[in-house]
């Protein structure tokens, strides 16, 4: 997918709508990590000084199309005045006359930060008359650069991804990743799956989970992929040992499992076979992508199969994309996120994009020719 350049566009004396994503965590009116924001910097700082006047979008949390006051952008407005050193106003609605008043009269070296898209529900419904009140804002059109990143990173899973490409899934919800592996099925040599989701694909398989977390609605699903993996030379690799634990909690006694998990106790990690059966397709694999924890990650020490799997992926050389918040913490704490090659913020729009899904974003993004 060829995208144009912010750097492409002549952006002296007209007004940039950058859309960013600013949606960083706040805890008590102070932003507890400002990457985010920072990732943000260079495309309002090229505007500005390219003479352009930037004005800012973003959504923060989940407010659900109504007017939250405590998921206002005002900590970002405030955050983002500081390390530009320069006017940064913060409009009090995203679309409406006063804000477009203020698209107007923006002064040379000032920023207008726009209120949370999410307040309004056209945001997330991709509403189009929403998206003409927000475009009467501005002369041009900017997708924040981290899209860019991983529209460039993922594209190549897309493509013709280097052979072995392994996927790892983990975390709860089955039909949330599967998508990818239905589109890509054709394209990916081994699948690992663990985390609760493992459980749901073991009790298709008639294995005994015992008191595991298992997603009733999902098991044909995953007998369904079972199924298409099969027809196909994909390889998918189930736990056959198990941390557990008989309650949720820090200090539970656990033990090791297997090949199921007995009635009376709940699968939270992986097991050390299990570890050892992954890293050995991990390590021979040129591309993996890997979405959601192996374990109860939240819960020590249940995080030590999600965090080996990190590890082993960042060591392997592949060339390797991690989405989600968990397993990028994963990685991260596994001391190993440099060697990861690609960490993905793209969330559930990055899931729809390996789905082979159109987002409109991009779409309209594309192009004309
Ligand atoms: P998801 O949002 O689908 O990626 O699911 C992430 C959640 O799955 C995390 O909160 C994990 O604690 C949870 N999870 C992972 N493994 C297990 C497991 N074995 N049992 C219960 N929950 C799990």
């Amino acid at each position: 997918m060829a995208l144009r350049k912010l750097e492409e566009v002549l952006v002296t004396g007209k007004r940039v709508f950058i859309r960013a994503d600013l949606n960083v965590p706040i805890r008590d009116g102070k932003i507890t990590d400002t990457t985010r924001i920072d990732e943000a910097l260079p495309a309002v700082k090229w505007v500005i000084a390219n003479g352009g006047h930037p004005i800012v979008a973003s959504h923060l949390g989940r407010p659900k199309g109504r007017r939250a006051p405590a998921l206002t952008l005002r900590p970002v407005a405030e955050y983002l005045a500081d390390v530009l050193h320069v006017k940064v106003s913060l409009a009090d609605d995203c679309v409406g006359e006063r804000t477009l008043a203020q698209s107007r009269t923006l002064g040379p070296h000032e920023v207008l930060l726009l209120e949370n898209l999410r307040f309004h529900a056209g945001e997330e419904a991709n509403d189009p008359r929403f998206a003409r009140e927000l475009a009467a804002l501005a002369d041009v059109y900017v997708n924040d650069a981290l899209m860019r990143r991983e529209v460039e990173n993922l594209s190549p899973l897309l493509g013709a991804p280097l052979r072995p490409f392994v996927v790892v899934l983990g975390g709860a919800k089955v039909a949330d990743k599967i998508g990818l592996v239905r589109h890509l099925v054709d394209r990916i040599d081994a699948l690992l799956v663990g985390g609760a989701m493992a459980y749901t694909f073991l009790r298709a398989q008639g294995v005994e989970v015992g008191d595991s977390l298992v997603a009733e609605d999902e098991i044909d699903l995953a007998q369904e992929t079972l199924d298409a993996a099969s027809k196909r030379a994909l390889a998918v690799l189930l736990p056959n040992d198990h941390v557990a634990v008989q309650e949720i909690a820090p200090e539970a006694q656990s033990r090791i499992t297997s090949p199921g998990v007995p009635a009376g106790w709940k699968g939270v990690d992986i097991g050390p076979a299990t570890i050892r059966r992954f890293a050995d397709k991990i390590v021979h694999a040129k591309t993996i992508f890997w979405n959601g924890p192996l374990g109860i990650f939240e819960t020590k020490p249940f995080d030590r199969g999600t965090v080996a799997i990190a590890t082993e992926i960042a060591r392997s050389g592949a060339f390797s994309v991690v989405g989600g918040g968990d397993s990028a913490a994963a990685v991260a704490q596994s001391g190993h996120a440099e060697e990861i090659s690609h960490i993905s913020t793209g969330g559930g729009a990055a899931l729809e994009f390996l789905e082979g899904r159109t987002l409109p974003g991009l779409a309209a993004l594309e192009p004309e020719s």
